[in-house]
């Protein structure tokens, strides 16, 4: 089984004399800024001059400086702005990374996929809270942390593991539990896991039933509330009990109804071939050219999801019952990532 790192099997001093320069102050770099600082490191945000989030990161207590000079006086570089600026921000910090510097990631993308090529006496690592940054921030204050993942892709140093579990310890995660694995490992789950199951899998799931329900003749209100807004007490059960606990707290005749007929509505091959496209990195191509090309079909995919009509059935169903509305907001942000 997979060796699981708790505080108690964590040598903070790893980390101890060490800067370490957040790059971003968004999901990730608000919450690990503030964790570590709170956990006695030194920490340093780099921002671009014109950041909007510059006025934030100084009024929680933290220096601030342009990414090129927090790269250069720090020990530690945590790319945490989104993955697709990450190259061009790399380009203007890379001067900064002496000898025996880490750059730390909290997904592995750019690595992986070559996107970013660090010098190989720099030690690159991974430390990815399994939890959007909110929550990173909100357990840490009680307490409390996240479970993580740690990697290390390049160890110049021989203490690159060390310092990785040590910068894990340090934003909490290693209260809730820490896990290694490798870049290529997190990569082509997290893409998987994305597309197949948890973003693309299940907003299409919810389409298509709810299309088929409207198609054939039932209201769309009655469609949304069986395909979509009861798709989160199912999750909620799933979450709590497993598959098990679901299937007993709803209905024989559902359990009976879902475990004869589910399967036939999934496409293993479609499943399989999306994973052969995080595999062999037709996926990242095709999504990195997107990003050059300014996003062409993204925003055409978009403002179709914008425009579908469970969107304004359910923006209309919301509003009505804005007592769950609300609920459903703050439980929607506690949704992975
Ligand atoms: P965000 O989108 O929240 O990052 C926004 C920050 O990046 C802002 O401070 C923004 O500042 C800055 N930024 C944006 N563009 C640039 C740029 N061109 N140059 C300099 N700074 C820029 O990122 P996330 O926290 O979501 O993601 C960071 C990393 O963490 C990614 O690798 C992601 O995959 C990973 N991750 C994210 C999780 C999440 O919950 N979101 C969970 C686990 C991992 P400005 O005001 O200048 O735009
Ligand atoms: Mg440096
Ligand atoms: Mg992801």
């Amino acid at each position: 089984t997979t060796d699981v790192y708790y505080d108690e099997d964590v040598d903070a001093s790893h980390i101890e004399d060490k800067t370490v320069a957040i790059l971003g102050y968004g999901s990730q770099g608000h919450a690990q800024a503030q964790n570590l600082d709170d956990s006695g490191v030194d920490v340093v945000v780099g921002l671009r001059e014109s950041s909007s989030s510059r006025t934030e990161a100084e009024a929680d207590g933290l220096r601030v400086e342009t990414p090129a000079a927090a790269a250069s006086e720090a020990d530690i570089v945590v790319m945490l702005v989104p993955d697709t600026v990450q190259p061009d921000v790399y380009e203007t910090i890379e001067d900064g990374l002496d000898a025996g510097d880490t750059l730390q990631f909290a997904h592995g993308f750019n690595i992986h996929y070559g996107q970013i090529e660090p010098a190989a006496d720099v030690d690159v690592t991974m430390v990815a809270p399994k939890s959007p940054g909110h929550l990173v921030r909100r357990t840490y204050k009680r307490d409390e942390g996240t479970p993580g993942l740690i990697a290390v892709e390049q160890d110049a140093t021989g203490d690159a593991k060390q310092e990785a579990l040590a910068y894990a310890r340090a934003v909490g995660c290693a209260r809730a539990g820490v896990i290694e694995t490798t870049f290529q490992e997190e990569v082509e789950t997290d893409l998987f896991g994305e597309q197949a199951v948890l973003c693309g899998g299940v907003t299409d799931l919810v389409k298509a039933g709810f299309e088929t329900l409207v198609d054939a003749g039932y209201a769309p209100e009655m469609a949304y509330f069986e395909c979509l807004n009861e798709l989160k007490l199912i999750v909620d059960l799933m979450y709590e009990g497993g598959h098990m606990g679901m299937w007993n707290s709803v209905s024989d005749t559902a359990e009976y109804g879902g475990l004869t007929r589910g399967e036939s509505v999934i496409d293993r091959e479609g499943m399989e071939k999306i994973l052969e496209e995080v595999q062999n990195g037709e996926f990242a191509r095709e999504w990195i050219s997107e990003n050059q090309a300014n996003r062409p079909a993204y925003k055409q995919y978009r403002s179709a999801e914008q425009n579908h009509q469970i969107e304004r059935v359910g923006a209309d169903l919301r509003e009505l019952f804005a007592w769950d509305g609300e609920d459903a907001d703050a439980d929607a942000a506690e949704a992975p990532a």
